[in-house]
């Protein structure tokens, strides 16, 4: 029976000529969305009917968006100016900024939809999203943004944080909802600066640990609070943690203040967030400190990325792009030799697999064929260079082919 038959009848594609990360050239055979062997190019004359030829290409695991608000984006909306805040950044004042601009927006899954489109076009096929949940918008942003994963669930791995956008103690009503938002299918449960927002470490944190426990969910906790504060809290989070054995599925988002303590108290910091299993998200956000990737990578901590916000009511700025994440964190982290751009890569995606928890991630037999191919040399290049060219596929389906959905 010729290859093409067969190939139909198992539902196999094949791949020819992958340029791997190690730079050697292979096949791959996908078999129901999975890779089911990866061989050494066999460069023959007449290459099976059916099969597609990635020409040298490179081939990486699709991109893991670590950190995103589907539900706050004006990405493909109407453009709306930044409003700076009156007394430096406030996260008061820009959450008021944020309900003004929203009440304006588009309606909300027409732009959860264009921001995932955008990411999935950039070749990430997994995310973490942060939900706002508070006593003004109840539980509507988290209904709503569970109603478009549901459809997109084909294309794209979507993990949902219930997100205290307001607080917890300082909006009341807002742990039952976080309770509700647990039970309507979010997957972790969220907190913000517990010590700036709420003024209360421990009450906020007693909240969030105990409706992880309680729902099993996953935390991840966004810590702007700076300097000495920030890294109490830090240690208050890896505590906890540690304590309830559940490291593996709490993490941090942004922690400030890991980028501007001082190199002991950092090397402290680092030894307890790696033995508490407690991972860091950044962006390596514009100006302002972030937290040494280096460093952290060392003392044996998962550092993942995300892109945080994209052009909504906190910066104009963000394009959905993992690889031009992995670049911008490489440059601000001054990184210049193969290896650091290599980690660059690393947070955006396999650091970014284990701190999500994905199953299957890479590119192995065995694991699921998600991934893009690109036009670059090797993972390095590919950091420097952020080829747009690209093509996304999920499940061994071309999904997206020049930053643009195909599927
Ligand atoms: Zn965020």
């Amino acid at each position: 029976m010729p290859s093409f038959s067969m190939d139909c009848i198992v539902n196999r594609t094949r791949f020819l000529n992958a340029k791997l990360a190690d730079g050697t050239l292979a096949d791959l055979t996908v078999a129901a969305g999975r890779f089911s062997a990866i061989a050494p190019a066999a460069n023959t004359a007449t290459p099976p009917a059916g099969a597609i030829d990635l020409a040298g290409q490179l081939v990486l695991p699709a991109f893991v968006e670590g950190h995103i608000h589907l539900d706050t984006s004006f990405y493909g909306d109407a453009w709306r100016p930044h409003i700076p805040c009156t007394n430096g950044f406030d996260v008061r004042e820009r959450v008021a900024f944020q309900m003004r601009n929203l009440e304006q927006a588009a309606p909300m899954a027409e732009r959860a939809k264009n921001q995932l489109e955008l990411c999935v076009g950039n070749g990430s096929l997994a995310m973490r999203s942060h939900v706002m949940v508070d006593a003004d918008v109840g539980l509507k942003h988290v209904e709503t943004i569970l109603a478009v994963r549901e459809k997109y669930r084909d294309l794209v791995d979507v993990q949902l944080v219930a997100f205290p956008q307001s607080g917890i103690l300082s909006s009341p009503g807002t742990a039952e909802l976080l309770d509700e938002a647990l039970k309507l299918g979010c997957d972790l449960i969220g907190g913000l600066d517990p010590a700036s927002f709420d003024r209360d470490v421990d009450g906020h944190l007693d909240v969030v640990f105990g409706l992880a426990e309680r729902h099993g969910a996953g935390i991840d906790i966004h810590l702007h609070d700076g300097g000495t504060l920030g890294l109490f809290e830090i240690e208050e989070i890896a505590a906890r943690a540690k304590a309830l054995g559940i490291g593996g599925k709490v993490a941090i988002s942004h922690a400030y203040a890991l980028g501007d303590i001082s190199p002991d108290a950092l090397a402290k910091a680092g030894e307890m967030l790696a033995a508490s299993g407690v991972a860091i998200m950044t962006n390596a956000p514009g100006n302002h400190p972030f937290p040494p990737v280096a460093a952290l990578r060392k003392a044996g901590v998962t550092v993942f990325a995300g892109s945080d916000n994209i052009r909504d009511s906190w910066w104009p700025y963000g394009d959905g792009d993992m690889l031009n994440r992995a670049n911008m964190i490489g440059y601000r982290s001054g990184f210049y030799e193969d290896w650091e751009l290599e980690s660059a890569h690393d947070l955006a995606s396999h650091a970014g697999a284990k701190a999500l928890g994905l199953e299957g991630y890479g590119i192995a037999v065995g694991a699921k064929a998600d991934f893009v191919a690109l036009k670059a040399e090797h993972v390095p290049e590919a950091v420097v260079a952020v080829p747009k060219e690209r093509t996304v596929y999920r499940a061994g389906r071309e999904v997206a082919r020049q930053g643009r959905m195909t599927r």
